[in-house]
């Protein structure tokens, strides 16, 4: 068994983007900007907010976060978005989800003009990436398809099986894996909470990609021998042992079912980091369309 370090390589790939922003500042270009719009006080937002904008000082980017109330209205929201698409200093922006109950998402995404969508969540840049043209991907998995690049992990003829079909996660990676390109020509099942007999699905798979949000939802008997696990979930569970009363675990339960596979990703520091990565390198796709 082989871990996928997923934060190693999202500090490669962060060494990667700091040299090509070094480089293009000593041309006399500014630096690179991403702008972020976090919605009331989640904590987990709070965080992988937090995250990000770290990433952002690290790589050289300039970064600018928007904190807006929990009770602001659809209408002022998106007249935040609109005020973004046009400020010709930001690269990208992120509008950091989940959102209150009373925002309609879809609205709010559909409103980003698809040049600065450096998340790959509006219909233009998704249908792009269904027909393979250049776009922004989805972070998580695009983190993913640069994971199992890197680590030469063969995907062409292989069985693979997502769990969950969000259209930020499951969705985007099952079109990913099953294009005709370098990471892909795999044979994709694409699972959810009505698929039945999920055990046997998995149990063929050569490649699982887990994006649940349950905590230790796949288990050792669920598991090919060799097989290579992908895990994004991230939940937490109650832990008396961590002074913070608890300890962040992926979709898959690691301790069991590791020694099982070929390649599998740790929890925390797996899929997490890339995810921060990927969209660096998003926004440095679109920074490059003004400078090059
Ligand atoms: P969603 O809640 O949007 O989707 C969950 C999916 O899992 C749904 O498609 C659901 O099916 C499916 N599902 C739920 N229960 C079952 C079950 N018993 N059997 C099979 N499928 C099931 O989640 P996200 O895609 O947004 O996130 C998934 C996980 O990944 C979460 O833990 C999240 O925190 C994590 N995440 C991690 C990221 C990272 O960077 N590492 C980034 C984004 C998410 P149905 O559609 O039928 O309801």
């Amino acid at each position: 068994m082989k871990i996928l370090d997923g934060k190693a390589l999202s500090i490669t790939l962060q060494e990667e983007i700091k040299i090509q922003v070094t480089k293009s500042v000593a041309q006399g270009h500014r630096a690179p900007h991403l702008a972020a719009i976090i919605v009331g006080d989640n904590p987990a937002s709070r965080v992988y907010v937090g995250h990000k904008i770290k990433a952002c000082e690290r790589v050289g980017f300039k970064s600018s976060l928007f904190q807006e109330p929990k009770d602001i209205t659809q209408e002022a929201l998106i007249a935040r978005v609109e005020a973004l698409n046009v400020d010709p200093s930001i690269d990208g922006f992120i509008v950091q989800l989940p959102l209150p109950n009373h925002i309609d998402a879809l609205g709010v995404t559909l409103s980003i003009d698809p040049d600065n969508d450096v998340d790959g969540f509006h219909p233009m840049n998704l249908g792009k990436m269904a027909l393979g043209l250049e776009t922004y991907i989805p972070a998580t998995p695009y983190g993913i398809m640069l994971l199992l690049e890197r680590y030469a992990i063969e995907t062409s003829g292989k069985d693979v099986v997502v769990v969950g079909r969000s259209n930020i996660v499951g969705t985007p990676m099952s079109i990913l894996l099953s294009r005709n390109a370098k990471v892909g020509n795999a044979t994709v099942t694409l699972t959810h909470s009505r698929t039945k007999n999920l055990s046997e699905i998995l149990k063929k798979a050569d490649i699982i990609i887990a994006a649940i949000g349950r905590a230790n939802f796949i288990t050792t008997e669920m598991v090919k021998e060799g097989a290579v696990i992908i895990d994004v979930g991230i939940n937490s569970v109650e832990d008396p042992t961590r002074k913070s009363g608890y300890r962040l675990v992926g979709d898959v339960d690691f301790e069991n079912v590791a020694e099982k596979t070929s390649f599998i990703t740790p929890v925390p520091g797996g899929v997490g980091p890339l995810t921060v990565a990927a969209l660096l390198m998003n926004t440095m796709k679109s920074y490059y369309k003004k400078f090059n």
